[in-house]
C-alpha cells in the first residue's frame, strides 16, 4: 500500500480530467490528499476521476473553471476554501497547443496558448499564494507553507519549430516558477516545475498512435520508451511531499533523456 504522505492536505489539479492531470490527481489521492479535479469542459471525465479517488479512500470533488478567466479562478478558489478550509498543493497542469507555421500563426492562436498556458498559471498561482500566506505555516500539515508545481515541458529548453506559441509559453513558465521561488522562499512556499518529454496523452496522439510515428519518436528518446502519465504522477507526489522539502526553483526533466539530444549520440 502507498504511504499516505499527503494525508490531511488539500490539492488542486488544473486540467485534471485527462492525460497527465488525471494521473497526478489519482496519484495525489492515493498519497492521502483530498483532491480538487479542475476541468474546462468535460464534466463526466472529471467526475469519473473524482469517483476513482474517492473509491481509493481520499476525498475528491470536480470543479469547472476556465483557468484563463480571472473571475472563474476566483470562484473556484472560493469554493475550495469554503469546502476544505484551505489549500496546500497547487498543480498548475492545464495546457494546450494551437500549432501553425509561424508565418501563418494567427493572433488568436498565439493568444489562446498564452492565455491558458501562462496567464492560467499566473491566476491560479496568485490565488494559491494568497491562501498560503493567509493560512500561514502549520507544521502539522507540512514543513512548507504551500507547494506549487508548474507543468512546463522539455520545450522550456528545446526550441520547437511550428509550435512557437507553445514553446514561448513554456519558456515563460520557467521564469514565472523561478521568480516565485525566489520571492516566496522566505515564506516557506516551494515552487517547482515538471518538464515532461513525450508522455502518452491526447495532446500528442499523432506522435505515438501508429507504429511508424512511435519508431520516429524513439529516435529522440535515449531510454527508448514513451513516458506514461503515471511516471509524472509519481514525480508530482514527490514534489508535493516533504520528501522534497529542500527542492525549490527547480525544473525537473522527466523525458527518458530527450533533453540530452540523442541525435548527437554518434558524435553529432
Ligand atoms: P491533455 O490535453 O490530456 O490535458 C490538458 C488538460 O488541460 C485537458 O484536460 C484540458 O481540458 C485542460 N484545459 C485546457 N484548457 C483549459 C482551461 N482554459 N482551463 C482549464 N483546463 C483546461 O494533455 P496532457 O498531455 O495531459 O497535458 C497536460 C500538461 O502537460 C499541459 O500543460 C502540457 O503542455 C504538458 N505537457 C505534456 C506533454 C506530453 O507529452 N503529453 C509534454 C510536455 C508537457
Amino acid at each position: 500500500m502507498t504511504e499516505k504522505k499527503l494525508k490531511g492536505q488539500v490539492a488542486l489539479v488544473t486540467g485534471g480530467s485527462s492525460g497527465i492531470g488525471r494521473a497526478i490527481a489519482i496519484a495525489l489521492g492515493k498519497a492521502g490528499a483530498a483532491v480538487i479535479v479542475n476541468y474546462a469542459s468535460s464534466a463526466a471525465s472529471a467526475e469519473e476521476v473524482a469517483a476513482e479517488i474517492r473509491a481509493g479512500g481520499s476525498d475528491a470533488i470536480a470543479i469547472k473553471a476556465d483557468v484563463s478567466r480571472e473571475e472563474e479562478v476566483f470562484s473556484m478558489f472560493g469554493e475550495i476554501i469554503q469546502q476544505y478550509g484551505t489549500l496546500d498543493i497547487l498543480v498548475n497542469n492545464a495546457g494546450l497547443q494551437q500549432d501553425a507555421p509561424f508565418d501563418e500563426m494567427t493572433l488568436e492562436q498565439w493568444q489562446k496558448v498564452i492565455d491558458v498556458n501562462l496567464t492560467g498559471q499566473f491566476l491560479c498561482a496568485r490565488e494559491a499564494i494568497r491562501e498560503f500566506l493567509r493560512r500561514g505555516l502549520q507544521p502539522e500539515r507540512s514543513r512548507a507553507c504551500g507547494k506549487i508545481i508548474c507543468m512546463s515541458s522539455v520545450h522550456e529548453l528545446i526550441p520547437w519549430a511550428g509550435h512557437v506559441n507553445y514553446a514561448a509559453s513554456k519558456g515563460a513558465i520557467k521564469m514565472l516558477m523561478q521568480s516565485l521561488a525566489q520571492e516566496y522562499g522566505p515564506r516557506q512556499i516551494r515552487v517547482n516545475s515538471i518538464c515532461p518529454g513525450a508522455i502518452r496523452t491526447p495532446i500528442n496522439k499523432a506522435a505515438w498512435e501508429t507504429p511508424q510515428a512511435y519508431q520516429q519518436l524513439m529516435t529522440l528518446i535515449p531510454y527508448n520508451r514513451i513516458g506514461e502519465p503515471q511516471d509524472v504522477g509519481n514525480l508530482a507526489v514527490f514534489l508535493a511531499s516533504d520528501d522534497s522539502d529542500y527542492i525549490t526553483g527547480a525544473s525537473i526533466f522527466i523525458d527518458g533523456g530527450m533533453a540530452v539530444y540523442e541525435s548527437f549520440a554518434d558524435g553529432g
